[in-house]
């Protein structure tokens, strides 16, 4: 074997090195230091905890977080800086019984590589005047000595990433890094509810939180109180979890899962397996693309749980993940069928933005013109006879069964006192609440579970007795070609007969025997708009048209035997709450609201 040196292609990288290419994993950007900062801060039982972020010429040019937790020691306090120095297990077997944040004693030595840190600390209860006062800079200790601290931890990190220029290079915009490290104070402080914490930049607040036995009282200090007043609470427990927290009702949602926050044994982490068994349990009350806002607390065996995955701890792996997806999945879709899930009436604060001066429905509170068409004037419509027969024809078409028992229904059952506007069905429930119902989004949701159920059917389209001819601009009929197998899905037999012409020779059942090229029309118009996000499918935007157009326009003056008959088909769909669009069916004013409008309280 040849041992000579010059063909030695392998060396052991020096300590620095090493130090540095770890520090990478754990310190990915300036709101990895704030989680690491803010995590020992936790795990040192601090009851208060400062952020204060500072920025200069749009970068972040130091962190400093400062608790009044346990502290250290002189001799800790030069110890923690060392790589896999950690107080918080001695051995592997502590992590199945672990109970803190952190636990690979990697944070400080990896912030300390790629910036310069300034640690002034005091141990709690030591009775000693003075405290430690540790500079650190690229992994090496740069000065040591007594200062007079609190007790407490006090840690500035600044020039971070001054030795690693690539890294330095990513940092975002300053709005992107701000935001990420308020998404990372939000987990945190919502996860311990028990601890006060303050998040600044430049001197301004940015987050506040009190120190609160009520985990509410925190979500409704960071998202604000109309959220919070208008959530679920879950409540779970089996032998293997406890889950524990809020969820918005369906009517609230947003664009992607950015406010679904999870946290496992206090500990706040992503967890995709979790979030798909959230989505779940809302089953169809949420359509696609939609997300709830959740703030889950799960509570799990630590042995049960492995938080050594991730060099961030960002992630952990669940031991019996299918058991606790499934107690999750029970938890959220058991609270929403305990629950009332009409929204509450909330009139905006601004309802025209300044722009919109002048607006006539501002005028027309004050300026009262009979006889006007929009509605205002006259809100008791009185139904013509050919009207009554459209709409009880709309009414038949949606009269399908769809399987649900009017008993097992989660709408209340409601008694109509009148329709206003031609829109609004006015209704009061048993419990003495006034529930508002707007009739086009009403029958909307109605056609769109009828016209989706239909889809599997084996019967969907329905043939023309006399076929329509359609003619359409070349661009139209470049859009119209391109759906036809969209459409023919749906129950749509359209034929390409050259020329910009088309011939339609069956519609979907669910629109009837409908001999009018008007609709069909108005369905190329709206595809051929592109108002719609990509991320639709073109079947799911059909589907959302045929219903919009199939049920009863706003405007239409219904009899109370019609509104009857609406409410009531309403009651039998899965999703009750809001239009295909995300719009809310029907709003509720409580007894107590209205009295308090009326100065009655
Ligand atoms: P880990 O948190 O995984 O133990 P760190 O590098 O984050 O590793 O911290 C190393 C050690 O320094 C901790 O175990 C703890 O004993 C001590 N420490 C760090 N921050 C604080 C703090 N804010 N208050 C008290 N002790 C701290
Ligand atoms: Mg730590």
């Amino acid at each position: 074997m040849n041992t000579d040196k010059g063909d030695r292609t392998i060396h052991i990288l020096d300590p620095a090195t090493v130090n540095k290419i770890a520090a990478g994993e754990v310190v990915e950007r300036p709101a990895s230091v704030v989680k690491e900062l803010v995590e020992n801060a936790i795990d040192a039982g601090a009851q208060t905890i400062r952020i204060d972020v500072l920025s200069s010429k749009a970068l972040i040019t130091g962190i400093r977080v400062i608790d009044n937790g346990r502290g250290m020691s002189p001799c800790d306090a030069l110890l923690a800086f060392t790589p896999h120095a950690t107080s918080k297990i001695t051995g592997i077997e502590d992590l199945d019984a672990i109970r803190t944040l952190g636990f690979r004693g990697e944070a400080l030595a990896s912030i300390a590589a790629v910036s310069r840190v300034t640690l002034c600390t005091k141990l709690h209860k030591s009775g000693a005047v003075s405290g430690t006062r540790v500079v650190v800079e690229a992994g090496e200790i740069k000065e040591q000595g007594e200062t007079g601290t609190p007790e407490g931890t006090n840690i500035l990190v600044q020039n971070l990433f001054f030795n690693t220029p690539a890294r330095k290079k990513f940092q975002k915009t300053l709005g992107t890094e701000l935001a990420h490290i308020t998404g990372i104070i939000e987990g945190l402080a919502l996860a311990h509810p028990e601890i006060s914490v303050f998040l600044n930049h430049n001197g301004r607040g940015v987050i506040t939180t009190e120190q609160s036995s009520r985990l509410l009282d925190t979500i409704a200090r960071l998202f604000g109180s109309t959220i919070a007043q208008d959530l679920v609470p879950v409540e779970y427990c089996n032998p293997i979890v406890s889950v524990s927290g809020y969820i918005s009702r369906p009517a609230v949602f947003r664009k992607n899962a950015n406010r679904i926050l999870i946290s496992i044994n206090g500990r706040y982490v992503s967890s995709p397996p979790v979030n798909a068994a959230i989505i779940q349990g809302y089953g169809t009350l949420l359509s696609k693309e939609r997300f709830p806002v959740v703030f889950l607390f799960l509570e799990i065996d630590p042995a049960l749980v492995d938080v050594n995955v991730h060099p961030a701890k960002k992630q952990v792996r669940l031991g019996p993940e299918r058991e606790i997806c499934t107690a999750v999945r029970q938890a959220i879709s058991g609270a929403l069928l305990k629950s009332d899930l009409i929204p509450a009436a909330q009139v905006p604060d601004h309802p025209f933005s300044p722009g919109q001066s002048g607006h006539r429905d501002t005028r027309a509170s004050y300026d009262f013109e009979p006889g006007r068409a929009d509605g205002v004037s006259e809100p008791a419509l009185k139904p013509t006879h050919a009207g009554i027969i459209t709409t009880d024809r709309q009414l038949r078409q949606s009269e399908l069964p769809t399987g649900i028992l009017p008993d097992a229904s989660i709408v209340p059952e409601m008694d109509v006192i009148g329709q206003f506007g031609g829109i609004y069905i006015l209704t009061s429930t048993r419990s003495g609440d006034l529930i508002l119902v707007d009739q086009h989004a009403a029958h909307e949701r109605i056609m769109y579970e009828l016209v989706s159920a239909k889809r599997e059917s084996a019967r969907r389209s329905q043939e023309l007795i006399a076929p329509i001819l359609l003619h359409r601009s070349a661009r139209d009929s470049a859009v119209l070609r391109e759906l036809l197998p969209s459409l023919a899905e749906e129950g749509f037999e359209i034929e390409d007969f050259g020329k910009d012409t088309f011939l339609v020779r069956a519609v979907p059942v669910v629109l009837g025997t409908l001999e009018q090229a008007d609709l069909i029309n108005e369905i190329v118009d709206d595809l051929s708009r592109e108002e719609t996000p990509r991320s639709v499918s073109n079947r799911e935007r059909i589907t959302r048209i045929i219903a919009c157009h199939s049920a009863i326009k706003a405007g239409t003056a219904c009899t109370q035997e019609q509104c009857r008959r609406l409410l009531q088909q309403l009651r039998l769909t899965h999703n009750p709450f809001s239009c295909p669009h995300g719009r809310p069916t029907m709003v509720r004013f409580t007894r107590e609201q209205l009295d308090a409008m009326f100065k009655r309280t």
